[in-house]
């Protein structure tokens, strides 16, 4: 019987040699080959440094997470730019030549050792001594209104003490307008993380992965952008960890991997991903509401958990009944008995607008599915329903027993219409007191003034009044 390591291997094949994947081994000789000119100093850099790659963040060549080598591709393609020798400056006296040259052939020129200036009309930069440039970055930023002046900060290859420095040294100019590249890359993330878990930034360690019950991915690839992270995944399943991916493409990387300093992984490989779900682009939210929805109905969900680390589960309906009482009243449709020569059409366009609007606000009530205001959208949902099947008399010809009746679809339109509308706004009236807000005001015409039946909306099987008791 296979153990509950071995389940997790790829095949037989050492390093998956019949299969398409990252060659890590090719790579490395790569690195070494291109930084063969200073490789005592490549390696005093992989050892005893911290990784100027990535956030994940190392001491030489270890983490606080694992046992073993962290290092990945990232890093070493990063070696060059700390090894490169300085470069031939008198190449840049014409950099007309240069024009030609690749952004990686530009690159592989060398690290600019000196100081040198290029002046308005010249064909290239002139070397100068070191005073003469600071002098001259003096003067230029001393004749400036520091609040106009701006630093920005990219971030791969610069340490937490260059930013530091940079940061320091603007304040001293005077300016606050100080911004990196990071920010741009995590500003949707620490945003969305803090009004959703309450903290900017991740609320759990690379450590918790390995022996979890669950790791599930959403729209995320790491073993591209990542690779490290495939070695504490490799763990995690030795542990006995699942791991889902929820995505629109399914990328091989992250079916299977071989993670090239662990033996057993590096020779079988290692089947990362248990379940795969394939949602369209922007498909995980309506996803993640099926999800809750089968949680809930299978009585899966931790109330306490929820009741501890939560707020606003109770609040849902409160803000969904305010968005439809914002969304819905549409002028057309609920508030207007003016009739054009579209008429029909517009306003059936509003109601086709209408019943997304509702369809989308159940979805988004899915954890409150047995609430009142479910019920209440249900309702004008329906009624919106039945509605549109009268429309269809009005495209095609009347049957022979619908004109014996002398069937008039235009007229039994409106009169249908207007009934939507007092449907609708009955409804709104009762949305409006879940969501707190004033009852909308409602025209003469639709009779809404009359009383509400509220017997009318009692829930089918308990015959309870839909409204909670507030
Ligand atoms: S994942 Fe790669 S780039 Fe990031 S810290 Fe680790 S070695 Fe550096």
């Amino acid at each position: 019987m296979l153990s509950k390591k071995s389940k997790n291997w790829v095949s037989l094949v050492p390093y998956g040699l019949n299969q398409q994947h990252p060659n890590a081994y090719r790579d490395m000789a790569e690195v070494a080959w291109e930084n063969r000119d200073n490789l005592a100093y490549a390696w005093r850099i992989l050892r005893d440094g911290c990784c100027d790659g990535c956030a994940l963040g190392t001491t030489g060549m270890r983490d606080w997470t694992m046992k073993g080598i962290h290092l990945c591709a990232v890093r070493l393609n990063l070696l060059r730019l700390n090894t490169m020798p300085a470069m031939d400056w008198r190449l840049l006296e014409d950099v007309g030549p240069l024009r030609k040259l690749s952004e990686r052939k530009l690159r592989k020129l060398g690290r600019l050792a000196v100081p040198m200036v290029r002046r308005k009309g010249e064909n290239g930069f002139t070397r100068i001594a070191w005073d003469e440039a600071v002098q001259l970055i003096a003067e230029r930023l001393r004749g400036l209104d520091p609040r106009r002046v701006a630093w920005y900060i990219t971030s791969r290859g610069l340490t937490n003490e260059a930013y530091y420095a940079h940061q320091k040294v603007a304040r001293f100019i005077g300016t606050n307008n100080v911004d990196t590249s990071a920010r741009v890359c995590h500003a949707p993330s620490t945003l969305a993380l803090s009004e959703t878990v309450g903290c900017a930034a991740t609320t759990c360690s690379y450590s918790d992965w390995i022996g979890c019950d669950l790791i599930v991915f959403v729209g995320s690839n790491i073993a591209n952008n990542q690779p490290v992270a495939t070695k504490y995944l490799c763990y995690a399943k030795d542990a006995g960890s699942k791991v889902f991916l929820v995505n629109p493409y399914f990328e091989p990387g992250m079916e299977r991997y071989w993670v090239p300093s662990v033996t057993k992984s590096a020779l079988f490989g290692t089947r990362i991903t248990d379940d795969f779900f394939q949602v369209h682009t922007g498909g995980d939210i309506p996803f993640f509401y099926g999800v809750m929805k089968h949680l809930i109905e299978n009585g899966w969900v931790d109330r306490e958990f929820v009741a501890a680390r939560t707020v606003g589960w109770e609040d849902i309906e409160r803000k969904v009944a305010r968005e439809l009482m914002i969304r819905l009243p549409d002028k057309r449709v609920l508030d207007s008995k003016e009739c054009c020569d579209d008429c029909i059409e517009k306003s059936l366009a509003s109601i086709q607008t209408i019943r997304a609007i509702l369809i989308d606000k159940q979805v988004e009530l899915v954890q409150v599915h047995d609430g009142s205001l479910y019920l209440l959208i249900e309702f004008m949902a329906e009624g919106v329903r039945q509605f549109l099947t009268i429309t269809e008399p009005l495209s095609t010809p009347p049957s022979p027993q619908r004109a014996a009746r002398r069937f008039k679809p235009r007229e039994e339109y409106f009169a249908a219409l207007e009934q939507l509308r007092f449907h609708l706004h009955s409804c709104l009236q009762q949305v409006a007191k879940i969501a707190e807000m004033e009852t909308p005001k409602v025209a003469a015409f639709l009779r809404s003034q009359q009383e509400w039946e509220e017997a009318q909306y009692l829930r089918p099987k308990t015959r309870q009044p839909i409204l909670p008791e507030r």
